[in-house]
């Protein structure tokens, strides 16, 4: 069975074999290749780098742009459509050198440019992308030394294309344009009045943060007219918001952005380009619905969507087809990252043996405990539970008055604890849960502590509630006997997994198997590669985790193309202004104090020197074994 849902949400990229390993997988021309993670772990571990890991998979970064790619060739075919698609890729989504380059080469094929939204991401776009045909999309607000870098590589046969957020944007533009005597390629970002479901439901429509209203559109174009620039409006941008769930939203965003583009047309503007922003959505709980995490249609869907619409609204009017453009961002990374680490421990909620019987003179209320802890079972487990509830609260409360002892008090709740385990296997195996009980077994869950930082790797669980597929990456041909949440490494409440996507749609806990001696558990959080990297931040001073970079060969073998170490401890606190040197200077000072007083001897101070320096080089995870 397929408890984890890896068939619906994995794209094909990801299988499990019959030995219970999970496996990634590539297609080639005429045979696929599967590689079991656990080996690429175990290639990590020859090189040294330890867990936790990002990692990638740069065929499945491959892949996506195809899949993309071909996606609209063959709606574009099969509508015949009379133009081309050309995606841009933004680079806001995952900004790390290796992927952007690895875009620009092997989307080259397909001329799939760059999204720049900053003065930085542009210089990217103009250093990494080396084909004229690809296009750079320039948003965001732009100062007039941004516009200056777009008009040189405009001039330098660049096809990069500034598109005005606001009003305000355009006297700069034309400014520098004039000044430096190249003309600007433009496009206008509208504000489309469709809201979206899903996250950004609320930022999407009129109380959009984006594009301009309609008022400032004709503004710009009558300002156009007047410098006699019109001729420079070619791209008419919107974007509805990221994680679309919503198909028909989607044909809704497509029909107005197609009517703003009619109607710069009619404005005399040659326009030529339409684009359609992000929100190709990711399927990260693999339920196919239009819920947040989800989508209810397949990439074919969208761009046969898009291309039909597109049709539909312009040739009524004999306007020329324009090239499709998208921004697609997580669709086009999130499947070729994910994060791996090692389980540290676990913290259950199993009532530790009971007593044979209770002593003599145990109270009234903790002889009742017992007696539920007797009684329990299918017929009577909601009053029993409620009865434990009370009884347990009972020493609770004569505890806090002193009228029960510790031991009474570990008893109680030990006892309790055994009927509400006894409730909860009852809950499990019946059809129909009181709502009171229902998080009963969700309280009881184990802990699973994994050695990772929610902040760091995975923020938008923490900051927006992301569901992110996660699982065990072995063992899975054993029937996993614990239920579980997880928690990270940060002291934080909020650093823990405790919403799973699983075949049966989301659950508050995730199936785990028992942790075993002398062998580590490795769990993976899957489709991560978007939005990430450089939105986690430094909780608890845990650092950038490693990074490796894998190639799977047609002959079934790996190489590790990139491995790109994770912070020290001392990289870590410089980034908060500490200075190491010093720091390990003033620890010295420290140290040659103790041993003046008495308190250390020199080898011992030399011992401890050498601890703290090996601890300023280390890893800021947990290192099993390395001392
Ligand atoms: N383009 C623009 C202008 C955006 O603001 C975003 C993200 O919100 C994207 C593209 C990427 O969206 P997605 O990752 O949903 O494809």
């Amino acid at each position: 069975a397929d408890l984890y849902g890896v068939n619906d949400w994995g794209c094909d990229f990801f299988k499990v074999s019959d030995n219970g390993e999970l496996e990634v997988q590539v297609d080639f021309k005429d045979h696929t290749v599967s590689v079991p993670l656990i080996q690429i772990i175990e290639g990590m571990q020859e090189r040294g780098l330890e867990m936790p890991a990002i990692l990638r998979i740069e065929n499945l970064l491959d892949a996506r742009i195809s899949a993309l790619n071909e996606a609209f060739a063959r709606a574009i075919q099969s509508y015949q459509y009379g133009n081309v698609y050309r995606g841009v890729f933004p680079i806001k989504v995952n900004q790390q050198c290796h992927v952007v380059e690895e875009i620009a080469d092997f989307g080259s094929r397909y001329h799939h440019g760059l999204e720049a939204g900053s003065k930085a991401e542009l210089i990217i776009a103009l250093s990494k992308l080396h084909d004229n045909e690809s296009m750079i999309v320039c948003n965001g607000y732009k100062d007039a030394e941004f516009i200056e870098l777009g008009l040189y590589a405009k001039e330098m046969g660049i096809n990069c294309i500034f598109v005005l957020e606001s009003l305000k944007e355009l006297p700069i533009i034309l400014e520098r344009s004039e000044a430096l005597g190249i003309e600007p390629l433009l496009g206008v970002r509208i504000r489309s009045s469709v809201t979206v479901d899903g996250h950004w439901n609320e930022d999407s429509g009129d109380r959009s943060i984006f594009g301009m209203s309609t008022h400032s559109l004709v503004r710009v174009v009558e300002e156009l007219k007047q410098a006699n620039m019109l001729h420079c409006l070619q791209l008419l941008h919107c974007h509805l918001g990221s994680q679309i769930p919503n198909i028909r939203n989607i044909r809704m965003g497509v029909m107005e952005a197609c009517r703003f583009y009619s109607g710069l047309i009619e404005q005399g503007a040659p326009m030529g380009y339409l684009d359609l922003g992000g929100g190709l959505a990711v399927d990260y709980e693999g339920a196919s619905s239009n819920h947040t995490h989800s989508m209810n249609y397949q990439l074919d869907e969208y761009c046969n969507n898009i291309v039909e619409t597109i049709q539909e609204c312009l040739d009524p009017e004999n306007i020329p087809h324009p090239v499709i453009v998208t921004e697609s961002g997580r669709a086009t990374v999130a499947y070729s990252s994910m994060l791996l680490f090692n389980t540290l421990d676990v913290r259950t909620y199993e009532p530790a043996p009971l007593p044979e019987s209770l002593a003599d003179d145990a109270s009234s209320t903790l002889q009742s405990l017992w007696q539920v802890n007797q009684d329990v079972g299918a017929e009577n487990y909601q009053e029993c539970y409620n009865d434990a509830l009370f009884y347990r609260d009972e020493i609770q409360s004569l505890f806090r008055r002193g009228q029960a002892s510790l031991s009474e008090r570990a008893i109680a709740e030990n006892i309790a604890l055994s009927i509400f385990q006894k409730v909860a296997k009852e809950i499990r195996s019946s059809e129909r849960v009181p709502e009171e009980m229902q998080h009963l077994p969700q309280m009881l869950a184990d802990i699973y502590y994994g050695n990772f930082s929610v902040f760091q790797s995975l923020p938008d669980t923490w900051a927006i509630d992301q569901v992110f597929p996660v699982m065990p990456i072995h063992r899975l041909d054993e029937k996993p006997t614990r239920d579980a949440m997880l928690a990270d490494l940060t002291c934080d409440c909020d650093g823990k997994i405790d919403v799973f996507a699983t075949a049966e749609g989301t659950s508050s806990t995730l199936a785990l198997h028992s942790l075993k001696e002398e062998e580590e558990y490795y769990l993976g959080v899957f489709l991560v590669g978007a939005y990430q990297e450089t939105l986690g931040d430094l909780h608890n001073l845990f650092g950038d985790t490693h990074v490796v970079s894998v190639a799977i060969r047609e002959d079934g073998r790996f190489d590790f193309v990139r491995e790109i170490h994770g912070d020290s401890i001392a990289d870590v606190l410089s980034y908060v202004e500490y200075d190491p040197r010093i720091m390990s200077e003033e620890l010295r000072q420290r140290a040659e104090k103790a041993v003046r007083q008495g308190r250390i001897t020199p080898a011992r101070r030399k011992q401890m020197l050498k601890a703290f320096k090996a601890s300023l080089d280390g890893y800021t995870y947990f290192e099993r074994g390395t001392l």
